[in-house]
């Protein structure tokens, strides 16, 4: 079993990751659990078939716990399975000396983690993820669902009081999502760790690559590297803006896919080799896109936006993301692997390297 731990200005908390632990929670989490009335496992139909029971028999050793399960999938990050998780919350008697699990993909995290930040103005949560991307969104403690008008508009901050990651349970991930998960950490390399970076292009050329005996390994570097961004910066009034690295053009894909064609981290793959041309295009790199977008092809990501949306409805969907000012888009931009910066990109140059892809 790997462990590190996760500093804020507020709090502290374990990440624990390994193999089968999902049978430890009661040990591992003793220190937590135990001053703790009652447990809700909130967590989505897929896992709760795979894994709730192991994880309720794990944790009645130390308390009471009850289930609650939404649909799998995006469209749980909603208002409306929002409030049907409250009415779980109330109808199970929680208080505000329970705890919620959180376990699940990114979606049930998110979900999971903004009910708890708000049922009785916040209790706390534990994350379990089970798949390859909740590695990214588990740490970090952004939480929130979607509104009809755009992705994680209505969100808290709330850090969970501990991660406990079992990598057994990726095992019965599907390939899609493992190589959805796969872009966050590729990410995590971009934007912090060159060293980390060329050694995944080295030994990563196919899935079965991912997946195999190293997973735990850098799964342990690319959460710790998550985990130095969220020290430095934990409301994202700085560098912690450079983990969008990819998501400007990745999340308008998304969106006008109706965040059922692409996963994230498709949408992501395609954002980043936009995201150096953008900055090659400016005069910041000199990056070999081409190259760079082998390996992800490889890897079996897509490379550009689907040719089927227009440049203007894309740059529209970006100039209504939560993270555009005033109708500006800004970008994450790389200098080099380990060298990210924000800047405002006008519509122009956007619409150009766009309509460029296409031909
Ligand atoms: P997800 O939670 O929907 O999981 C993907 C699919 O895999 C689901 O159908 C789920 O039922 C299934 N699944 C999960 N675990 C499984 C397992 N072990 N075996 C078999 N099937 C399993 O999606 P995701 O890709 O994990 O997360 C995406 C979400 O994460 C997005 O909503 C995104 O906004 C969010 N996110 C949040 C942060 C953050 O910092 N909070 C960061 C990145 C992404
Ligand atoms: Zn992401």
């Amino acid at each position: 079993m790997e462990e590190l731990v996760v500093t804020t200005d507020h709090t502290s908390y374990p990440v624990f990751i390994g193999e089968g632990i999902r049978h430890q929670c009661s040990s591992l989490l003793y220190d937590i659990l135990k001053e703790r009335s009652k447990v809700l496992i909130i967590t989505d139909e897929t896992v709760a078939e795979l894994y709730a029971d192991d994880v309720v028999r794990s944790v009645s050793n130390a308390l009471s716990a009850g289930v609650c399960k939404v649909p799998s999938g995006e469209t749980s990050k909603s208002m409306d399975v929002y409030h049907k998780v409250m009415t779980a919350c109330i109808q199970e008697g929680l208080d505000r000396q329970s705890i919620i699990i959180a376990l699940g993909g990114g979606v049930i995290g998110d979900l999971a983690g903004f009910a708890a930040a708000t049922y009785m103005r916040g209790i706390p949560f534990i994350q379990m993820p089970t798949t390859l991307l909740a590695q990214d969104s588990s740490v970090g403690g952004k939480t929130g669902i979607n509104h009809e008008l755009g992705k994680n508009l209505i969100g808290a901050f709330h850090q969970p009081a501990a991660v406990l990651y079992d990598t057994e349970t990726l095992h019965t991930l599907p390939d899609k999502e493992w190589r959805s998960g796969f872009a966050e950490m590729i990410k995590h390399a971009y934007i912090k760790d060159p060293e980390f970076l060329t050694w995944l292009k080295e030994n990563v050329h196919s899935l079965e690559d991912i997946k195999d005996s190293q997973l735990l390994r850098f799964l342990k570097r690319s959460i710790a590297i998550k985990a130095e961004i969220v020290k430095e910066d934990e409301k994202e009034s700085g560098v912690r803006a450079f983990l969008n690295f990819g998501h400007t053009l990745g999340h308008a894909v998304e969106k006008e896919s109706g965040y059922g064609g692409m996963t994230h981290g498709e949408a992501v793959a395609a954002g980043m080799i936009f995201a150096m041309k953008v900055s090659n295009r400016l005069g910041y790199s000199k990056w070999d896109v081409t190259q760079e977008a082998e390996w992800l092809k490889a890897l079996g990501y897509p490379i550009e936006a689907p040719s089927q949306y227009s440049s203007h409805q894309l740059i529209e969907v970006m100039k209504n993301d939560k993270k555009a000012s005033k109708g500006n888009i800004t970008f994450v931009l790389l200098e080099k692997p380990g060298s990210p910066f924000l800047e405002t990109v006008d519509e122009r140059t956007l619409a150009h390297i766009l309509e460029e892809t296409k031909e």
